[in-house]
C-alpha cells in the first residue's frame, strides 16, 4: 500500500513512519510532502492508494486543504490527522468526503494500518454505490440522474462558447410483445444489444443513457448544424433496425425519436428533454420509426426556431437586420482603427436575436447569402459615411462571411457591387471567414480568394486556433491577418499553456508577415500580456462592446484622437 502523508512537522512525520514500522507485516511505502501544494504535484505525477492528511498545514487553512486533494485525485481516500483532540473538525472532515480520521499521539501501528486498509475499502464501497445510483443496472449506461447532471454542464460550455447541442429521446416501438412473447431475459438481452449499438454510433464526448424500460437518450454537445443532427437520427435509426439473434431467435426492433436543440428548444436540461419527450411523441403518433424536431404542442407557443426559420425570408425583405459595430484598437498607439460589424435581427416578436440563434438556419436554409449581402452593403454604406466625416486616417471595416456564402460563386459579383454601390474603397475591407470555412473546398477557395484579394481587400482568419488548420496550411491563401480566438485569450493570465499557444501563433504569423488581432481582451493585465507578446491589434469589451452606430459615434468616433486607452 503506497501512502502520501501530508504533514508539516518532522516529529509528528517521524511518529508516523515509526509507528508503521511497528507493525512488521504492515507493508506500507511512505512517501511524505511537507505541503500541500507538493501533495498536488505528488498526486498528479504519482499514484497512491491513500492521502493521510494534517489538518494544520503553512498554505492551506485546516479543512480547505481537503477539496483540493479530492479535486486532483477523486478517486483515492483520505484519511485526516487531527491534532489537539479537534474532534468537531475531524468530524467535519469525514462529513465532506474523507474516509476517516485519527487523533494525533493516539492509538499504535495497528490502529493506523487499520484505518488505512478500512478508507482504501470504504472509498471502493462509496464509488461503487455511486456508480449504482447513476447508471442503469441492466446496460450499465448512465441513468436519468447522470444524464441530468451532465446535460446542465454541457448547456454551461454550450453556452459561452455559442455552440449548438442536441438531445435525442428515443423509445423502442412494440418492445412489450417482444417481452410479453420472450420473456423477459429475452428483453434483457435486446436492451443490451440496443444499448451497445447505439454506444457504437456515438463519440467519446456524447452520452447515450437509459432512462426508463425501452427509452434512451442521446446528448450530442456541440453539433455543428441541423443537417447534421437530421443525420445522426438516421444513422441511429440504421444501427437499431437491423434484426438481432437472441437464443436462437431472431428479433427486429424500431424506435421513435424526438429531438430538441439548445438554444431553440429551451435553455435548460428540464425543458429540453421535455420538448424531446414531446418530439417523440409525435413522431409515434405518425406511426413508428420516425425521427421528429421538436415543433410545439397544441397547447404551447411555436418553437423559437421554427418561428425563426419561418421568419427569415421576411426579415431580409423587411429590413429587420441591424448592425452593430465593435471597435478595434492598434495596439501600437491604442487608437480606434477599425470597426467588426456584427449583425443582429430585431424580431417583430423575440426581440434582439444574436447570431448564434439565426445564423446556422440561415446557413441551412440557404438564406445566408441574401443576408450577407445585406450586410456588405449596409456596413459599407455607413462606414464609407464616418470615414467621410472624420478626421484622421479611414476606419477599416471587418465583415464576417460564413463559408456558405463562400461557397457560392457569386460572391466576388457582390462584394464589387456593394463596393461599388456605396463607393467604398476595397482597402478599407477586411472579409472574416473561419477555419473550417477555409478547409471546406481547398482550391476553390483559394481561388476565390485571390480574386478578392487582387481587389486590394484584405482576408482575415476568424476564431483562430479553433480549428484544425496549421499555419503551414494557410500558406496556401492569400490571407492578410488572423484573430485569435477570446477562448485563448480568456485564460491567457492564468494559463501558461495558453499564454504559450498566443506567443507561438503570434510569432509565427509574424514571419508569415500577417498581422494578429486577439479578440475578446476583456482586463488590462490580458492586453498587457498581449502587447508584450507583440500583439498588432486587439478587440473586447474592454475596449468597446458591440453598440448600435449612434451609440459607437458619441461614445468614441467623436472623441477628438479616438484614443481609448494609454
Ligand atoms: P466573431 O466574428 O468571432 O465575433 C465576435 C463575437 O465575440 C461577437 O459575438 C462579439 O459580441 C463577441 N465579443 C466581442 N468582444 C468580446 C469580449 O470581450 N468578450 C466576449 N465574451 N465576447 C466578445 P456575436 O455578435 O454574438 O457574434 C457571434 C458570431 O456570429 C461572430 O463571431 C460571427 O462568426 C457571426 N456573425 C456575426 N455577424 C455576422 C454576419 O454579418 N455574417 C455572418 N456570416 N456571421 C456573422
Ligand atoms: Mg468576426
Ligand atoms: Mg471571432
Amino acid at each position: 500500500m503506497k501512502v502520501l502523508l501530508v504533514e508539516d512537522s518532522d516529529a509528528d512525520a517521524r511518529l508516523v513512519r515509526e509507528m508503521l514500522r511497528e507493525t512488521q507485516r504492515s507493508n506500507v511505502d511512505l512517501v511524505h510532502a511537507w505541503k500541500l501544494g507538493e501533495a498536488l504535484n505528488l498526486l498528479r505525477s504519482e499514484s497512491f492508494d491513500v492521502v493521510l492528511l494534517d489538518l494544520g498545514l503553512p498554505d492551506v487553512m485546516g479543512l480547505d486543504a481537503l477539496a483540493p486533494v479530492q479535486a486532483a485525485v477523486p478517486d483515492i481516500p483520505i484519511v485526516v490527522l487531527s491534532g489537539h483532540n479537534d474532534d468537531t473538525l475531524a468530524l467535519q472532515a469525514v462529513q465532506n468526503g474523507a474516509q476517516d480520521y485519527l487523533m494525533k499521539g493516539e492509538g499504535d501501528g495497528a490502529l493506523l494500518t487499520r484505518a488505512l486498509r478500512y478508507a482504501v475499502e470504504r472509498k471502493r464501497t462509496e464509488q461503487h454505490i455511486h456508480h449504482l445510483a447513476h447508471h442503469d443496472g441492466l446496460t450499465n449506461l448512465p441513468n436519468r440522474r447522470l444524464l441530468m447532471d451532465r446535460l446542465e454542464h454541457s448547456l454551461a460550455m454550450m453556452r459561452r462558447a455559442n455552440r449548438l447541442l442536441a438531445v435525442v429521446f428515443m423509445d423502442l416501438d412494440h418492445f412489450k410483445p417482444v417481452n410479453d412473447t420472450f420473456g423477459h431475459s429475452v428483453g434483457d438481452q435486446a436492451l443490451l444489444e440496443v444499448a451497445s449499438r447505439l454506444r457504437a454510433c456515438v463519440r467519446e464526448s456524447d452520452t447515450v443513457a437509459r432512462i426508463g424500460g425501452d427509452e434512451f437518450t442521446v446528448l450530442l454537445p456541440d453539433v455543428s448544424s441541423v443537417d447534421d443532427v437530421q443525420r445522426f437520427a438516421n444513422k441511429l435509426m440504421h444501427a437499431i433496425s437491423p434484426p438481432m439473434s437472441i437464443g436462437g431467435r431472431q428479433i427486429s426492433v424500431s424506435a421513435s425519436m424526438g429531438i430538441s436543440l439548445f438554444p431553440w428548444d429551451g435553455d435548460n436540461a428540464e425543458v429540453l428533454l421535455r420538448c424531446a419527450d414531446a418530439a417523440m411523441y409525435q413522431a409515434k403518433q405518425q406511426g413508428s420509426e420516425a425521427a421528429l424536431f421538436y415543433s410545439g404542442s397544441p397547447h404551447q407557443p411555436m418553437p423559437e426556431r421554427l418561428h425563426v426559420m419561418q421568419g427569415l425570408r421576411r426579415a431580409v425583405e423587411q429590413d429587420e437586420f441591424v448592425l452593430h459595430y465593435q471597435p478595434r484598437v492598434d495596439a501600437g498607439d491604442w487608437t480606434v482603427c477599425g470597426v467588426e460589424t456584427l449583425v443582429r435581427w430585431n424580431h417583430p416578436e423575440l426581440g434582439l436575436l444574436y447570431p448564434s440563434r439565426f445564423i446556422p438556419l440561415a446557413e441551412e436554409m440557404g438564406m445566408i447569402v441574401p443576408i450577407g449581402e445585406w450586410v456588405l452593403h449596409h456596413a459599407c454604406r455607413q462606414v464609407g459615411e464616418w470615414n467621410g466625416t472624420r478626421p484622421g486616417a479611414p476606419l477599416r471595416l471587418s465583415v464576417n462571411l460564413s463559408s456558405r456564402e463562400f461557397g457560392h460563386r457569386r460572391v466576388q459579383s457582390t462584394v464589387e457591387r456593394a463596393l461599388g454601390d456605396t463607393h467604398f474603397s476595397p482597402r478599407w475591407l477586411e472579409l472574416e471567414l473561419t477555419e473550417g470555412g477555409l478547409m471546406r473546398n481547398e482550391l476553390e477557395t483559394s481561388e476565390t480568394l485571390r480574386g478578392l484579394h487582387d481587389m486590394g481587400i484584405g482576408i482575415a482568419i476568424d476564431d483562430f486556433g479553433t480549428g484544425y488548420s496549421s499555419l503551414g496550411r494557410l500558406r496556401n491563401f492569400p490571407i492578410d491577418a488572423l484573430k485569435i480566438d477570446r477562448s485563448f485569450v480568456r485564460d491567457i493570465t492564468s494559463s501558461a499553456g495558453d499564454a504559450a499557444i498566443v506567443a507561438a501563433i503570434i510569432t509565427m504569423a509574424h514571419g508569415m508577415g500577417l498581422r494578429v488581432t486577439a479578440e475578446g481582451v476583456e482586463a488590462h493585465d490580458q492586453r498587457t500580456l498581449l502587447t508584450t507578446q507583440g500583439c498588432d491589434e486587439m478587440q473586447g469589451f474592454l475596449f468597446g462592446h458591440p453598440v448600435a452606430p449612434e451609440q459607437l459615434v458619441s461614445s468614441l468616433l467623436e472623441t477628438e484622437s479616438s484614443v481609448v486607452l494609454n
